[in-house]
């Protein structure tokens, strides 16, 4: 019916409207349901948290607990793991264990949720923001050695900042959306500046690099059960380790640093509360039971949106890199500069019809609080906050075809 020519590039509106139509097919077709990211509790929780309350244990004592840090010790290879609150006390508690110390610097993505870098300074210490790059939408390792050759002075203790004179102490990476960062890449520039390395995989369980599991590949991995995340204990955290040491002292110090005795109160630290509750542990378990199953779920989604997307022009779809595997935990779009500019556009037109869409978080350079902290240029993450739009990936609700093959 159209009369114009076949070259010409339909309207950014026209194009808009075909993104939430092709959203609302692939969610109609999928069973998932249009909100963001919710829970699905299928399996064993309703039983596993009635017997909390059966036999009274839902507090921070209990078997799920003990469970919980097994199945997560052995579902990430780390062979060691402590069962956190929740994610952003978890990330805290890793950077202090690492050595984070008052007015030391900690390198933080500026495209993050906010809690990695409330983090750092909870610990008294000060963000430093650096770029991400378009592939992992993590930290840009190539970027960040010339930025650190450029400002940092490595004395035999460790690097400093030249500018600042503050000590440059460790990296705190995140991968973002359950994406896996370049860890070979990052690891060589921190291995050159001494800086400790902890991973922000809040995202990122079941996300592998190089078939190594996000969180085990620096020196402590934290990640999130809270219930936007793939599996949830309603609100949770985990630190996982590559010493016993840490591990050990992790676990004192989220038991408030007292030192094990049958009726004796002695503290020998400042400690924190940071035990996850038995009742939390108890949905933890039934939820981890479950993951194989929600990764194949949301990797069977994530392949039917790269699919649609390709024939969109001016959309990209985001996809794993080719070095690691993702969870796919939320899924992503990129507008190209075009689409960009009516983003909001999208955005309304997309949670005005139902299906759930955001933006990226602004990025943490724009914060009132972090206005003022160090930050390398931030081009790239700049550009990518006008463009990425997260779309709904929750676990599919159809019924489980017999005989489903699992994601090694
Ligand atoms: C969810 C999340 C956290 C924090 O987890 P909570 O359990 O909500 O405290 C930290 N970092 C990132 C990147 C997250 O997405």
């Amino acid at each position: 019916m159209s009369t114009r020519p076949e070259s010409t590039i339909s309207s950014a509106t026209e194009r808009l409207t075909g993104v939430v139509d092709l959203l609302k097919n692939v969610l109609a077709e999928m069973e998932v349901p249009s909100t963001l990211h919710e829970p699905l509790f299928d399996g064993n929780e309703l039983k596993y948290v009635t017997e909390c309350i059966e036999t009274g244990w839902v507090s921070s004592v209990g078997s799920f607990v003990d469970r919980f840090e097994s199945m997560m010790a052995e579902i990430t290879g780390a062979g060691r793991a402590v069962a956190i609150v929740n994610g952003t006390a978890a990330l805290q508690l890793a950077l202090k264990i690492v050595g984070v110390q008052v007015n030391d610097e900690v390198l933080v993505p500026a495209l993050t949720f906010i809690a990695t870098a409330n983090a750092v300074t909870y610990c008294g210490a000060v963000p430093h923001f650096v770029d991400s790059e378009y592939t992992t939408l993590g930290i840009d390792c190539k970027k960040l050695e010339s930025y650190l050759k450029e400002i940092a002075r490595v004395e035999p203790d460790g690097a400093y900042n030249r500018l600042t004179g503050r000590r440059i102490r460790a990296v705190l990476v995140m991968h973002t959306f359950g994406h896996p960062v370049d860890m070979d890449a990052l690891l060589e520039v921190c291995a050159a500046y001494r800086l400790e390395v902890v991973e922000d995989a809040a995202e990122a369980l079941g996300s592998y690099y190089k078939g190594k599991h996000a969180g085990t590949l620096g020196r402590i991995g934290a990640f999130s059960f809270n219930g936007n995340k793939i599996v949830t204990t309603g609100g949770g955290g985990c630190l996982v380790f590559n010493n016993e040491e840490d591990r050990r002292l992790a676990k004192h110090l989220s038991t408030t640093a007292r030192r094990p005795h049958r009726w004796e109160y002695f503290h020998d630290a400042v400690g924190f509360n940071f035990r996850m509750p038995n009742l939390n542990a108890a949905l933890g378990c039934a939820q981890l039971e479950s993951l194989p199953t929600f990764l194949s779920r949301k990797r069977e989604l994530a392949n039917c949106y790269r699919q649609k997307f390709s024939q969109v022009s001016g959309v990209s779809f985001v996809d794993e890199p080719s070095f690691g595997r993702s969870n796919w935990w939320l899924n992503a779009i990129l507008l190209d500069n075009e689409l960009a500019a009516h983003r909001d556009e999208l955005l309304d037109l997309t949670n005005s019809s139902g299906v759930m869409t955001r933006p990226v978080w602004t990025l943490m350079h724009r914060l009132p609080m972090y206005e003022n902290c160090p930050r390398m240029d931030l081009s790239v993450a700049i550009d990518l906050e006008q463009r990425i739009v997260n779309i709904p990936s929750s676990v599919s609700r159809s019924p489980l075809k017999k005989g489903l093959t699992l994601p090694s």
